[in-house]
């Protein structure tokens, strides 16, 4: 991959026009701008110097005059079943930390021909604060730029080809949702993923889904819930403290009726404190009769963190008891557990 230091803008950081004039004064014709862009979205060039279809006078301006991509590979971990996280810092000029962290998870059963999924990150940190994830533990930074999080597409497609992505790093999609969408854009109309590969997941500010709703946005949703009960959802998700869950259900039906997509609520189980068969019977009360489905994903053990992994007979009767309200929960294991798989962990032990 081409990049030259110091601190010449990163190519997608340019807008359309800032380009063309920078390929004009390079010597070169106005279509070589849209070679460029095609070269590095659709077919995933991340060298000036290989685009052979451009004049020798600019592939070497190009090269001296930006950085093909913004941001810097500080670590890479992969784990025995091939899931890679990169550790990726975006930080400008005087800035301290600006890490993120970018998963590619490889198919489980690679001789099926599926790509990889993807699990990108909206901001670095977040302010949501859930005591569960290592995400939130140092609060939020600063927003991801929409070029900053089309890169972590450029970088994981070059770790091998991808079929989907989860929104599902760190941060919380809802509170950068214009750089988001702008992102996804990009990725959906010149990466060429389908708008139904991607989930993107929330806390599920139920104003903003209402709002986003009408738009037909072009992703799936998860929201994550992670309890039945009001008060505990306050501690789960501190950011959330006061928003009743049947607000944020609502919130949830209104986007089926208004996108036709169903949603899938996450639920994070803690051992002893949101894993009983009590709450898995108030929970599929709560969704019984509710057109959605609800993954169930154990605990990741995060440093400090004060909860457990539930055991598996724990989260088999905890799915029982749901499926005995016909509510089908699918358990996710995550991926890549030997490596910090929490997502958050490296940039917090790289912050440390
Ligand atoms: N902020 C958004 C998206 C990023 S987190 C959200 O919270 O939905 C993506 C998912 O990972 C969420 O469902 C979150 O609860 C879950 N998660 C965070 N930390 C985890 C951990 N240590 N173990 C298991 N899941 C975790
Ligand atoms: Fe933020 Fe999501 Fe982590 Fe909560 S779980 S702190 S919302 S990234």
């Amino acid at each position: 991959m081409s990049s030259t230091s110091g601190s010449a803008p990163a190519f997608l950081s340019l807008s359309g026009e800032d380009f063309s004039a920078l390929v004009a004064k390079l010597g070169g014709r106005p279509f070589h701008g849209r070679i460029v862009r095609q070269a590095i979205l659709e077919k995933g060039q991340l060298d000036f110097s290989l685009m052979t279809s451009l004049p020798r006078e600019v592939r070497d301006g190009l090269q001296r005059e930006v950085r093909l991509l913004a941001g810097r590979e500080l670590e890479r971990v992969v784990s025995k079943d091939r899931t890679t996280k990169l550790l990726l810092s975006f930080a400008r000029d005087g800035e301290r930390d600006a890490t993120v962290e970018t998963v590619h998870i490889p198919p489980r059963d690679p001789t099926r021909g599926a790509g990889a999924t993807l699990c990108v990150s909206t901001q670095v940190g977040c302010p949501v604060g859930c005591p569960f994830c290592a995400s939130g533990k140092a609060g939020l930074v600063r927003n991801l730029e929409t070029h900053e999080i089309v890169e972590q597409y450029l970088r994981g497609r070059a770790l091998g080809e991808l079929s989907r992505s989860v929104v599902m790093g760190i941060g919380e999609p809802l509170l950068n949702f214009a750089n988001l969408k702008a992102a996804l854009d990009i990725v959906h109309d010149e990466m060429g993923m389908g708008s139904r590969k991607v989930t993107v997941s929330t806390v599920g500010f139920p104003d903003r889904l209402r709002r986003i709703a009408p738009t037909k946005p072009r992703f799936q949703l998860a929201i994550s819930l992670h309890t039945p009960d009001d008060d505990q959802r306050g501690e789960l998700v501190p950011a959330m403290a006061g928003v009743p869950i049947e607000e944020i259900l609502a919130a949830g039906d209104d986007w089926f009726e208004k996108t036709g997509r169903e949603v899938t609520y996450e639920y994070v189980l803690l051992s002893g404190t949101n894993d009983s068969p009590g709450h898995a019977e108030r929970l599929a009360r709560r969704l019984a009769r509710r057109r959605c489905s609800v993954n169930l994903i154990p605990f990741n053990p995060v440093r400090g963190a004060p909860y457990g992994r539930p055991v598996l007979a724990a989260v088999e009767l905890f799915q029982q008891a749901l499926a005995a309200e016909r509510v089908i929960g699918t358990v996710r294991w995550s991926r890549g557990v030997d490596s910090d798989a929490a997502c958050g962990q490296l940039r917090i032990k790289n912050l440390a």
